[in-house]
């Protein structure tokens, strides 16, 4: 398995540091509003870069953790009148509703900044010790940029052009010994939520958090840090820097960053103005649609976003639930029975698209040409397949189709989309229809859940229902 590592600018083989296993740390959004389909990038390419290792056979630790405590969250809730806290806590709720509808798969741990702030003062402490860090008077704690050697190695910057660009910005009234000295802690302003700590009362900076984070989670060192490539610098540049200074080994072995999603050929950011929701987007299309057409691009490809390729993507992904739907008709009508040496020779064809998927998937997530030779196993699955074939040949093409869709986090039972709640709301109203004897509604909710993959059952505690 390939995977191209910004730290070396090259391709390399993947070897997990240890055997079997992948600790992953992903930088997660800042929970200040509801999430762009621009931060929805990293979150679907990385899920998926999971997904291939799980169907390797790696056992992976993937860390993902929320931004909770920031300048944004801080003044949104001044905005609103309430505290940091209920904004944050707000957020990551409906950040968590987001990538369950992208089928984005839990994380094993999704820690937050808030809750590990001892960790950052004992790491902070630690480079204070060493010699990589200080307390100005104001009571800030910077980083001492130069003294680490290798800083600059992963966004191939020299610190002197650093320090030329660095000049037009100096920010006047700070306390730095060098322009290129960056913030561990800063002290408290009024009405912001502020820690305890050796230095003065007031909360961490943006970097050492996932420095800590991924330390607590996942050790000294890890396999793959990822996230989109506006954070190459300086976050990860500065998160190598605390943790190597820190822990005395190498951080992260390989470092991936996803490409930006633009619109009209500019980056998506809130900032800018020019963003759409993942709400906004699942207002129109399932959101199955927007997973698709993020995969049908490489990673490290600009994605220009438009209504057009969105359009497209749900066209190509109806193709694809359509031919599993077609293959789960003709499972259930078909006669048992081996399959036939015709077929037997069909399904040796087919594990060639396997083939062919795992080897795209092997070259550095190439999921554009996975997603192509998915379409050519449907292509060869709809010539191959007819009411005269057995159960068992349908069942192994259905599979290996399955398979191949979960890796992409691709759902092709329709069913599946119907929520929980959409069944309680529909069980209530044909409740209400019943009781005022109108049986053909009734009737007609039990038929639309039948044709969702709902069952219903009468029981002596009421209805129930089950998945089919
Ligand atoms: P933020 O909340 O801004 O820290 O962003 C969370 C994640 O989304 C980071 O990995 C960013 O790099 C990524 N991101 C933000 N905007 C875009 C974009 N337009 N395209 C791709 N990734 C993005
Ligand atoms: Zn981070």
């Amino acid at each position: 398995m390939k995977l191209f590592n910004t730290l070396t600018r090259q391709k390399e083989e993947f070897i997990p540091l240890e055997e079997g296993k992948v600790k992953m740390y992903v930088c997660g959004p800042t929970v200040y509003n509801y999430i762009h389909i621009g931060n929805a990038r990293p979150m679907i390419v990385f899920d998926t870069v999971r997904r291939y290792m799980e169907y390797k056979g790696y056992e992976v630790n993937y860390v993902s953790n929320f931004t909770d405590v920031d300048d944004k969250i801080i003044k949104k809730a001044i905005e609103e009148g309430v505290t940091s806290e209920e904004i944050s806590r707000r957020f990551i709720e409906e950040c968590k509703k987001d990538m369950s509808s992208l089928n984005v798969k839990t994380a094993t741990t999704h820690p937050l900044a808030t809750k590990e702030i001892q960790g950052m003062i004992d790491m902070i402490s630690a480079l204070i010790e060493k010699g990589y860090a200080y307390r100005a008077e104001d009571g800030t704690v910077y980083f001492r940029t130069r003294k680490f050697k290798d800083y600059g190695k992963l966004s191939h910057k020299n610190l002197d052009d650093l320090q030329a660009g660095h000049r037009d910005i100096k920010v006047t009234g700070d306390f730095k010994e060098d322009d290129l000295d960056f913030v561990l802690w800063k002290p408290k302003k009024e009405g912001e939520p502020f820690w305890e700590s050796p230095w003065c009362e007031g909360r961490p900076g943006w970097h050492i958090e996932c420095s800590v984070m991924s330390k607590k989670y996942l050790g000294d060192e890890i396999d793959i840090h990822a996230g989109g490539e506006d954070l190459i610098f300086p976050h990860h540049e500065n998160e190598i820097a605390q943790s190597e200074a820190a822990n005395g080994v190498e951080f992260a072995k390989y470092w991936m960053h996803n490409a930006f999603l633009n619109i009209n050929n500019k980056k998506m950011s809130k900032s800018s103005g020019n963003f759409f929701t993942v709400r906004e987007i699942g207002e129109k299309y399932d959101l199955q649609v927007l997973r698709f057409f993020m995969l049908s691009a490489h990673y490290r490809s600009p994605l220009n976003f438009s209504e057009d390729l969105m359009e497209a993507a749900k066209n190509s992904l109806e193709r694809i639930v359509t031919a599993a739907e077609n293959l789960k008709h003709l499972q259930e009508n078909a006669a048992g029975g081996e399959t036939s040496g015709q077929e037997s020779q069909w399904l040796k064809e087919a594990q060639g698209y396997r083939e062919k998927f795992e080897a795209a998937m092997e070259d550095d997530f190439n999921t554009a040409d996975a997603v192509s030779s998915v379409f050519e196993l449907v292509k060869f699955i709809n010539t191959k397949v007819s009411s005269e074939s057995s159960r068992a040949f349908l069942e192994k093409l259905s599979d290996l189709l399955r398979e191949l869709c979960d890796v992409l986090g691709i759902i092709l039972d329709k069913e599946a989309d119907i929520l929980e709640e959409e069944i309680e709301n529909l069980m209530k109203e044909r409740q209400a229809a019943r009781k005022e004897k109108n049986f053909k509604r009734a009737d007609e909710i039990r038929d639309l859940l039948l044709e969702k993959g709902i069952v219903l059952k009468d029981t002596r505690e009421g209805v129930q229902w089950k998945r089919a």
